[in-house]
């Protein structure tokens, strides 16, 4: 038998995948993992379940009881899923949030593979040495902390956060603090942080569809030649990137973290490497078509 859609030929054997959210519909994941299970031979499927808030133990108990061997996690269950995993990876507890589990045998083990997805292709695509840089990361929100626990791996000089909530930012700085020089910035003294910066990050939704032509910076303040990343893929190239270019700066978009977040969780779950230019294909011609 064969799904439409997916190509696989579903048997007694296939291994069963997917995604819980709430929405849901509008994920990019079934597309771009079950071409990552086609392009290996790798007899598994991957579906969208709508999670809602309150069904997430149960869904929990499905998996064990279904064998269900991989799950990734979206908006809102990244934080309340955690109470219904048996283990949770230091890095996932250290950023308390979990978006990839793991089924060993009916133990379900919590991963975070955000902010390491985010660094692999800011790596590979922007800037290789991230040692001795200085990074300006405007956001406060949940995956601005995934990716400051992995950005501190790879020992930039210095962080600063900036936050509509200054709070929030205060909050994130105090948590790495002993691991990384890093100050939290109201925005105010943004301007002056970005001036000096090698790396600015747009962690907010501020641009995101369908509020394209809003930017979190004046361009201006960039300087020429340094790396504007911003983590929204929808649009493909925000208008914060735009301005960044025409401003003489190297950009990044947040397609390729969305690739890598589900590359890493691939590797996890199948113990192979991940198929990421066939992915990455995949998610752009259903962006762009
Ligand atoms: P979140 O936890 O809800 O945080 C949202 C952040 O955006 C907060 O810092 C919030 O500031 C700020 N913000 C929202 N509206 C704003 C506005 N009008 N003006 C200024 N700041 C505003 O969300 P998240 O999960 O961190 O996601 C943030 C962005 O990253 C989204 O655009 C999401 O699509 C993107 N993302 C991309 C990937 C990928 O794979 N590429 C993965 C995860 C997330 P306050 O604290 O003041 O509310």
């Amino acid at each position: 038998m064969t799904i439409s859609g997916a190509g696989h030929h579903i048997d007694s054997n296939t291994i069963l995948f997917g995604v819980i959210g709430d929405p849901i519909r509008h994920s990019k994941s079934p597309i771009m993992m079950n071409r990552a299970f086609r392009e290996t031979g790798i007899n598994g499927v991957y579906a969208a379940f709508h999670i809602t808030s309150g069904h997430v133990a149960d869904f929990a108990a499905g998996v064990r009881a279904m064998g269900i061997r991989g799950v990734n996690v979206t908006i809102p269950h990244k934080l309340d899923i955690m109470s219904v995993l048996d283990h949770i990876d230091a890095g996932a507890a250290a950023i308390g949030a979990v978006n990839t589990i793991v089924n060993d045998n009916g133990r379900l083990i919590g991963y975070n593979t955000d902010g390491i997805g985010y660094v692999r292709s800011l790596k590979e695509e922007a800037e290789s040495h991230l040692a001795g840089k200085r990074i300006v990361v405007i956001g406060a929100g949940g995956a601005a902390r995934g990716i400051l626990y992995a950005l501190i791996s790879e020992k930039p000089a210095h962080i600063t956060i900036s936050n509509r909530s200054i709070e929030r930012a205060t909050e994130l700085a105090a948590a790495f603090r002993d691991k990384v020089d890093i100050e939290a910035v109201s925005n105010d003294s943004l301007q002056a942080a970005c001036q000096q910066a090698d790396i600015v990050i747009n962690t907010t939704s501020v641009g995101m569809f369908p509020n394209t032509d809003e930017t979190p910076i004046d361009a201006a303040w960039l300087k020429p030649g340094a790396v504007a990343s911003d983590l929204i893929y929808n649009p493909l190239k925000t208008k914060f990137l735009q301005q960044a270019e025409q401003r003489g700066c190297r950009i990044h978009g947040g397609l390729g973290m969305f690739i890598y977040q589900g590359a890493y969780a691939f590797e996890y779950w199948t113990g192979q490497p991940a198929p990421a230019a066939a992915m990455r294909e995949t998610v752009l011609a259903s962006l762009q078509g």
